[in-house]
């Protein structure tokens, strides 16, 4: 089992990068012994010291490594030598979704609702257990063997939300109102969250995007945003239920999974179960 015992970087082969990160690279890699396909995230002990950021990644191990959801990235364990710590992760054979929107421009309705329908599902067992991810964005979520989405990046997310990589400076597209006003936050921040989400899949950029990032503050804080012609009724409808102001009145979760709209689009499959699954 890849949980039981205590790894170390000569039981794997390691092949291509996956793809690079602030303190570190993914690889794909195998175990040599069962041939299991993994990713292996590196990270340098001295950059995450230097950065002070030990104690976010001890969170996010913890955090990941107990949840078990098929929306949810595996975290299967951990191992480090002097200088490094190498994380087991959860291959995710179609990358970033953020990389597929870009290729895309913007997503159908069948895509983007299969999407929210595995997002709120996997949200509500974080939150069921206990946990918010406060960062929900395109970077953060990776397609797996069917295209279906994982939720990746558990516990960076914590203190502040890490800058948003395809812009210059970096923006805050996903910031919910009552963090940008410093008041204090529950889950509902991921329920705002997955609307900014289900708006960018669908129109190609997130709602309150803007050149300064005063100016996105200034637009989140009033919810000030507008609908392409293109968007359907009831994506319209679903967006505007999620966008509220007032953290008590956004959608819940079960809500969105029954959400006309959802259920008159979303094409979601299971993967099926795996051995990994159940350990
Ligand atoms: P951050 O340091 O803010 O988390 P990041 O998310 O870009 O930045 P990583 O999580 O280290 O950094 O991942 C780097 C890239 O590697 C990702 O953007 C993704 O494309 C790829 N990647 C990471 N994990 C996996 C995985 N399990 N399966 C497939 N690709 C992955
Ligand atoms: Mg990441």
């Amino acid at each position: 089992s890849l949980l039981r015992k205590q790894w170390n970087i000569e039981e794997f082969d390691f092949g291509r990068p996956l793809g690079k990160g602030k303190f570190g690279s993914v690889y794909l890699a195998r175990d040599r012994e069962a041939h299991f396909i993994l990713a292996i995230k590196v990270l340098f002990k001295s950059e995450l010291e230097k950065a002070g950021v030990e104690h976010q990644l001890r969170r996010e191990i913890e955090i990941q490594s107990r949840l078990r959801h098929p929306n949810i990235l595996r975290l299967y364990n951990y191992f480090h030598d002097q200088s490094r710590i190498f994380l087991m992760l959860e291959y995710a054979p179609q990358g970033e979704m953020y990389k597929l929107l870009q290729k895309h421009q913007r997503f159908d309705n069948t895509r983007t609702a299969t999407y929210m329908e595995e997002i709120s599902d996997a949200l509500l067992y974080c939150h069921a257990n206990k946990v918010i991810h406060r960062d929900i964005k395109p970077e953060n979520l990776l397609l797996g063997f069917r295209g279906e989405l994982k939720i990746a990046d558990f516990g960076w997310s914590v203190h502040a939300p890490s800058l948003r990589r395809r812009t210059m400076c970096g923006t805050l597209d996903y910031l919910p109102p009552e963090m940008i006003e410093g008041k204090p936050h529950d889950e509902k921040v991921d329920v705002w969250c997955i609307g900014v989400l289900c708006y960018e899949c669908l129109v190609g950029c997130p709602p309150f995007e803007t050149e300064s990032l005063q100016d996105t503050y200034r637009k989140i804080v009033k919810v000030d945003f507008k609908f392409p012609l293109l968007v359907s009724e009831g994506a319209k409808d679903l967006i505007s239920k999620l966008l509220q102001h007032d953290a008590t009145q956004r959608l819940p979760l079960p809500l969105v999974i029954s959400h006309p709209w959802v259920k008159a689009y979303s094409k979601r499959v299971l993967p099926p179960e795996t051995v990994q699954d159940v350990v």
